[in-house]
């Protein structure tokens, strides 16, 4: 199946090359005036997959339409390629035994003693081959590809073993080898307590610094280092410890904290956040499935001027979300957030967070070509549906393949 829609997604001839005309940009540049960075009855050039111009159509140079290729958006709204910065999407098995049982009044105790929680995905992650890894997470990411996902970030953190976490991160580099998809794959060694390791935490900290963060960086196989760092999780030394560790092999750091999705940040934290200049990354998809009710302080990120992204956190424990588009709504939703907040959540804020906003989230001159064409009247119609994919069209690094309806 998986070479299947390999092969339909692929279609080497189709590039982006050209000037797009009968298109409206909703560029997220910040410094436009319009809300989205919007510019109605625009002009788009792409030039060896790097977009050379954008404007007003009524100001696209003469010389640059005669001379290139004219694509037609159709009269489509057209945003940045989506980006979905925080996820754990490479997994075996599913916990849904689990959710049952939860639902029909199982303790976390009971849950635990019929072998559920985080270690069940350990066990099934363990177990899987390289290739039944990715042919089991490669539906998951597709369905992310077909609603304009165009980069993925990619945690490991299920084998919490040097040979399973390794296995994770080639899993998710094969993903990343896909056309059209970008992977950022990062190291999440500590993200729980390995069985082997019972009450141990010093201990296994030690392993994954001398052992496993090694062996990860000398193979290239991540491009940042993340830990868990909550009461359940490992403490701040133990983390600080993994990011020392993560430095000297050169990975850049990021943090799963104050609960994964910062509800429990405090206003010290917000201000330091600015300071250091931290995107707040929100899952929402986490906050319904746990039917959390303590909101996370979007007023006070806003007013201190916190870049906020969302993302799905696609996990199999807290949020079996495979919908991007479906955060644009929870966000709003859950979180009073705007639709084009949510929507610089998943462009602007979301290349941000993983450090590559040089090159990706906006539709700007000298940014890499990733966009997608939308069936849509404005742009917060794509926050305001629900479980619809209006995604027509994704163009990634100026190669085009068909969306949601080719
Ligand atoms: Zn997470």
């Amino acid at each position: 199946v998986g070479e299947q829609t390999q092969a339909a997604s692929t279609r080497p001839d189709a590039t982006g090359d050209g000037v797009w005309l009968n298109v409206h940009v909703a560029s997220m540049a910040p410094g436009r005036p319009a809300p989205y960075g919007a510019i109605q009855d625009a002009g788009l050039v792409v030039r060896g997959g790097i977009i050379e111009w954008v404007g007003k159509r009524a100001e696209l140079p003469s010389a640059l339409l005669d001379s290139l290729p004219a694509h037609s958006g159709g009269g489509r709204w057209c945003t940045p390629g989506l980006i979905d910065c925080h996820t754990h999407i490479v997994h075996a098995g599913n916990r849904s035994e689990e959710f049952e049982l939860r639902l029909r009044g199982a303790s976390y105790a009971e849950i635990a003693r019929r072998g559920g929680g985080i270690l069940s995905t350990v066990r099934a992650t363990r177990a899987a081959s390289l290739e039944q890894l990715v042919a089991c997470s490669l539906p998951r990411v597709q369905r992310l590809m077909a609603e304009g996902v165009t980069t993925l970030e990619i945690k490991s953190g299920y084998g919490l073993d040097a040979d399973t976490e390794l296995r994770m991160l080639r899993a998710a580099r094969a993903l990343g080898e896909r056309d059209g998809l970008e992977v950022v794959g990062t190291f999440l060694g500590a993200h729980a307590l390995p069985p082997e390791y019972p009450a141990r935490a010093e201990e296994y900290i030690d392993f994954v610094c001398a052992e496993v963060l090694p062996a990860v960086a000398a193979a290239g196989l991540a491009d940042a280092v993340d830990a868990f760092c909550e009461t359940i999780g490992f403490t701040p030394a133990q983390t600080e410890r993994v990011f020392a560790a993560a430095r000297s092999l050169g990975l850049p750091v990021k943090l799963h904290a104050e609960h994964d999705h910062l509800e429990y940040v405090s206003q010290a934290g917000v201000s330091a956040m600015a300071r250091a200049g931290t995107v707040a990354v929100l899952l929402p998809g986490a906050f319904y499935f746990l039917r959390e009710t303590r909101l996370p302080p979007i007023g006070a990120l806003r007013e201190a001027g916190v870049p906020i992204a969302l993302a799905t956190d696609c996990n199999p424990g807290s949020s079996p979300a495979e919908s991007l588009l479906l955060m644009l709504n929870m966000g709003c939703t859950l979180f009073d957030m705007t639709p084009e907040e949510a929507l610089a959540g998943v462009t602007r804020h979301a290349a941000m967070a993983l450090g590559r906003d040089d090159r990706l989230g906006t539709i700007e001159v000298g940014k890499q070509a990733d966009f997608v064409l939308w069936d849509i009247d404005r742009p917060a119609e794509l926050a305001y549906r629900i479980a619809a994919n209006p995604c027509h069209l994704v163009v990634k690094g100026g190669a085009i393949r068909p969306g949601a309806r080719p």
